[in-house]
């Protein structure tokens, strides 16, 4: 028997007691007359003593050991004399008899603390040494509890579990697909998918009426900001429902999760327009936590001389509370900021509404006080408050004004991550015109269904049709998002038709579906959750990096693997594939 308890188990109760531990040691302190050693395991740390009184072959082996050896103890529980408040395991300590080296460590590359010494490249490339670190495998359990917590709420809704393959079919809409050679159908492919989107909604078609899986996913993008090339989702699916039974549910998923973890009892979310959040926040994923909407100054403003303005297409602003006594400097650090390549923006106008009343503008120039007191006004602006505008082109000003947005709630301090502000966005538009290939494309996936009231629009003006889609939104970051489906194969057809495919090539790629809509297909509808990125919110993490147990570095590499590799010349004969 390698262990009694474990290294996070034993209390005062234990006092006197004869127990045998398995662990690392974490540390060893040696003060001449005592030997203290912090044993460790995934449940904790315990304290062992080597007396300068204890038998010459412990204090030997004692000797023999460095950091992450592991080794087996047994002795008596004994209440410290100075006690550790910090652990839980802090009121006692084990007088070691007998100790045993199960294996021995090289000094590890960098220090298994909290504090680590380590630098990014080095903790993955030993993964496993970085996952003996307290706080990253915290992220790892509190993600199988979240696994848990929504197994079973989907569970007690009925939910069944169904695995849906890995090798499927390559499609062009979406993200780039990752592609497998098949070796007994040569020269031909399968692909890793993006999402079971198909197969969910074949389980409908069968029968199944409830679906989830906490399933693996994959696209090949190229990794900008926080993105994994293989990633999870909790993936669902539901038969005979409208748009509110699938929020309801998930909203019940979510209030569930904060509850069981965190406490807190969420009120039920708000739902915002995707052109609501478009025009207040500039993004189709709202942060809520603050408000600092845009307003629009577009037919005010362009009243004077004042070219810049006079010729954009779009005036938004913002009313930054108490921030008049901005100094020059600070106003200079936000023009750059927003003149920042990934921003864009071309300049930065701002108007200082004072203690005092008065009013200062960079615009000084071009516009009266009275038209800055009628700025201020539409603006809500009190006292003390400072108005910064941007314009330009609407598409290209909504996003830079939501980055100047977010910029100014981190500086205020108006994004506590321990404050949580969900909500569901909806009516997003169905397609999305692309300028470069000068076509729709479906801004969810071509399977959403357009709202019953806007189908007629499809074919005279797809623009302003509006999908029956919704994204649960946290803080800004969207965690979830999913639709109602299309379930005819006519209004299915019509769609591919809208996103350019003819009958032959929606054949080619999706005839499955289409056909098994021939076959009673009932009306349905489900969600997807980005489960890495759900579980690095909870987890107060700026990355979902460290919500996965091996995850690939910027540039897609397993660098502890390293992963991808070159194959043998062999494989590729094999899979019929020649180089060139
Ligand atoms: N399959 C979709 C996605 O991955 C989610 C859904 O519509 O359920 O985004």
């Amino acid at each position: 028997m390698y262990r009694t308890h474990t290294c996070g188990q034993l209390r005062l109760e234990n006092k006197n007691e004869d127990v045998c531990l398995s662990g690392w040691v974490q540390r060893i302190r040696n003060l001449g007359a005592m030997t203290f050693i912090d044993l460790r395991d995934r449940y904790g740390i315990t304290q062992l003593t080597i007396e300068e009184s204890a038998p010459e072959d412990i204090k030997k082996q004692v000797a023999l050991l460095g950091r992450e050896f592991v080794i087996q103890v047994k002795g008596k529980v004994v209440e410290r004399s100075s006690k550790n408040n910090k652990i839980p395991t802090g009121d006692i300590e084990i007088l070691i008899s007998e100790l045993t080296i199960l294996s021995q460590s090289e000094i590890p590359p960098f220090t298994i603390e909290d504090n680590t010494d380590g630098g990014d490249e080095i903790r993955m490339k030993y993964r496993y040494l970085d996952l003996r670190r307290t706080m990253v495998r915290k992220n790892l359990e509190l993600r199988h509890k979240m696994a848990h917590l929504v197994r079973n709420y989907l569970d007690g809704q009925h939910f069944m579990e169904v695995e849906t393959p890995v090798l499927i079919k390559s499609t062009p809409e979406g993200a780039r697909d990752f592609i497998v050679p098949s070796r007994m159908n040569q020269g031909q492919f399968y692909a890793l998918p993006q999402s079971p989107q198909t197969f969910k909604q074949l389980l409908m078609v069968a029968g199944f009426d409830r679906y989830y899986q906490i399933v693996k996913c994959f696209r090949d993008e190229d990794l900008r900001a926080d993105r994994q090339p293989e990633f999870t989702q909790i993936d669902c699916e539901m038969s005979f429902v409208e748009r509110d039974d699938v929020l309801n549910i998930f909203e019940g998923m979510i209030r569930h999760l904060f509850k069981e973890l965190k406490g807190i009892d969420l009120p039920a979310l708000p739902r915002m327009s995707w052109h609501d959040a478009m025009e207040h926040y500039g993004c189709d994923k709202p942060d809520i936590r603050f408000g600092m909407e845009f307003v629009d100054l577009s037919e005010v403003a362009r009243n004077k001389d004042f070219s810049v303005f006079n010729t954009a297409e779009y005036i938004g602003a913002i009313c930054a509370s108490g921030c008049a006594s901005y100094t020059r400097k600070q106003l200079d650090e936000l023009t750059d900021f927003v003149k920042r390549p990934q921003i864009g923006a071309k300049g930065l106008v701002y108007v200082k509404y004072n203690e005092d009343g008065s009013l200062k503008s960079s615009v000084d120039k071009f516009y009266s006080e009275e038209d800055l007191k009628t700025w201020s006004a539409i603006c809500g602006a009190k006292p003390g408050d400072l108005i910064l505008i941007l314009c330009g082109p609407k598409n290209k000003t909504l996003p830079q004004l939501c980055e100047l947005r977010l910029e100014m709630g981190d500086r205020l301090g108006l994004r506590d991550k321990n404050v949580f502000k969900p909500l569901w966005v909806v009516d997003f538009p169905l397609l999305e015109w692309d300028e470069e290939t000068q076509r729709f494309y479906a801004m969810h996936h071509p399977f959403t269904s357009p709202n019953t009231e806007d189908i007629e629009l499809m074919e005279s003006n797809p623009g302003a049709v509006r999908a029956n889609a919704y994204d649960m939104v946290i803080n800004g970051v969207e965690v979830g998002g999913g639709s109602i489906r299309i379930h005819n194969t006519e209004l299915q057809q019509r769609m591919f038709r809208c996103l350019g495919f003819t009958p032959e090539q929606a054949d080619k790629q999706f005839g499955f579906l289409l056909n098994a809509f021939k076959y009673g297909a009932p009306p349905h509808g489900g969600i997807a959750f980005g489960f890495d990125r759900l579980v690095s919110m909870f987890a107060g993490l700026d990355s979902i990096r460290d919500t996965i147990a091996f995850p690939k570095n910027n540039s897609g590499r397993d660098v502890m693997i390293d992963s991808p590799s070159e194959v043998s010349e062999e494989q590729f004969k094999e899979l019929g594939i020649k180089l060139v």
